[in-house]
């Protein structure tokens, strides 16, 4: 009741905010959950509800709430310095320490880092940095980037048209570069009848040979994508996929980028997902669990040969004109190092591993479930996908009808999922023990009973 209180936090964010991804008008009717506190796995409300975090906030806090080495790192970087910009030759040896650390983890293809605030801007960076890198060397017709549809890349204007779900343009004039998505790599969703998986992977390359044969190679940039992709329903692709995209890439002369702003550090049981995948890209991005997202932080992280060209054009041109207030921010970095110091020390890429074949067996016996059409995912990220006809996989009408009450449910039960539509999201930090996993999934069991008896 106090959280209804006139000047209560509740009632002033629902006179002054307006929040992202949030049905406004639905907010004001039934207002914010207020999150207080977090705690290893857990969060609370001002209420006093403890919650298991089950999407580790949004797929980023590697090492749980609350974690006094990140706190005092920070605190010690404050005091030191709390802020240098990067422009003009200035440096900082926090991001000097974290870009050496990201060169040594990430695959040995990429070793020059630039960095960035957020995943969408990192993206914007990305293609920004391939205009470049193609005007540079005197391909300046090479501006198309090929994505896939449910793709998620962020949400400013260049990264936003890389994204590939309606929601994501609709009204806002997206997209504004060329762009062509792709055919989600989703078997269970986008096969044929009759078709085997192997055959499906086929169709997919032979879509993207017809596009680059279509478009002409000398008019396609790069293809960006997620390894396993998350925001736009966590859908693991077919065997063989990446390696081919790869080679049909390599062949054409088209960038390869591999978005890794959830799966880096971890999150799929490998400490990039472009590893368990076999992949070598010429761009890798990566950001939240990057810091845990205790502070605002991506990075770009690209091949030499990139770089090589990029910086004869900065050489030619006089500088690099490309850059934020805060790229290189020596607080986020400390932050990021301390964070990535935990990940290693505590092993929580190989607890992914453990904890995350406990969430898939787990999450694998709701299978049979009526309102189960499947459900998906590999080492620490998962979906449930909810259907109306299990049979014949039909959608609910409204899109988003179950997810939006097993979402409350979970609410009611201790457990925050994220609901994708009617695909129930599971991310939970890497310090996730198999017996909370095991908690975890029985909460949302009892969710999903509830949602079965609501919609009957
Ligand atoms: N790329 C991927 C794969 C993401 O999942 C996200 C965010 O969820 C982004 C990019 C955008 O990151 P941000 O929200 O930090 O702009």
């Amino acid at each position: 009741m106090s959280s209804a209180l006139p000047n209560s936090v509740y009632a002033r964010d629902v006179e002054y905010i307006l929040h992202p991804v949030t049905n406004a008008r639905k907010h004001e009717e039934v207002g914010p959950i207020v999150i207080d506190r977090g705690e290893g796995i857990y969060v609370y409300d001002d209420r006093g509800n403890k919650y298991i975090e089950g999407m580790a906030g949004l797929w980023s806090v590697a090492v749980g709430f609350g974690e006094k080495r990140i706190a005092d790192a920070a605190y010690r970087q404050l005091q030191k310095l709390p802020y240098y910009h990067t422009f003009s030759h200035k440096t900082n040896a926090p991001s000097v320490d974290l870009a050496e650390r990201l060169v040594k983890m990430t695959p040995a293809s990429v070793n020059r880092v630039f960095f960035t605030n957020s995943g969408s801007e990192a993206n914007d960076t990305v293609v920004k940095l391939i205009w470049y890198y193609n005007n540079a060397r005197g391909k300046p017709q090479k501006k198309r980037f090929l994505a896939r549809t449910n793709a998620y890349h962020g949400i400013t204007m260049v990264s936003g048209s890389l994204t590939g779900l309606p929601v994501n343009h609709r009204d806002f004039d997206l997209p504004i570069i060329p762009v062509t998505h792709l055919t989600c790599p989703h078997y269970w969703r986008n096969g044929l009848p009759q078709e085997t998986e192997a055959q499906f992977t086929d169709r997919l390359i032979q879509e993207l040979e017809d596009t680059i044969a279509k478009e002409g190679a000398d008019t396609i940039a790069a293809f960006i994508g997620e390894p396993v992709m998350g925001a736009g329903g966590v859908m693991v692709p077919p065997e063989g996929y990446w390696p081919r995209v790869q080679e049909i890439c390599r062949k054409n002369d088209i960038l390869l980028i591999a978005d890794e702003v959830i799966t880096g550090f971890g999150r799929v049981g490998t400490t990039f997902a472009c590893e368990h995948f076999g992949i070598e890209p010429d761009v890798l991005v990566t950001s939240k669990q990057i810091a845990s997202s205790y502070a605002p932080l991506a990075a770009v992280i690209m091949s030499d040969a990139i770089y090589q060209v990029i910086a004869d054009n900065t050489a030619k041109i006089g500088t690099l004109g490309h850059g934020f207030t805060t790229t290189g921010h020596p607080v986020s970095c400390a932050i990021a190092n301390e964070n990535l110091a935990i990940i290693e020390e505590r092993g929580l890429i190989e607890n992914a591993r453990v904890s995350g074949a406990v969430l898939q067996e787990e999450l694998a016996k709701f299978r049979d479930h009526p309102l189960v059409g499947e459900v998906r995912g590999i080492g620490l990220i998962a979906v449930v996908e909810l259907v109306a006809d299990k049979a014949n996989k039909t959608r609910f009408d409204p899109v988003g009808k179950a997810g939006a009450i097993l979402f409350a449910k979970g609410h009611e039960h201790g457990v925050i999922v994220r609901a994708m539509g009617d695909q129930i999201a599971f991310c939970p930090p890497l310090i996730i023990t198999t017996d909370e996993v095991r908690e975890m999934v029985r909460r949302f069991g009892a969710a999903l009973e509830d949602t079965y008896a609501a919609l009957k």
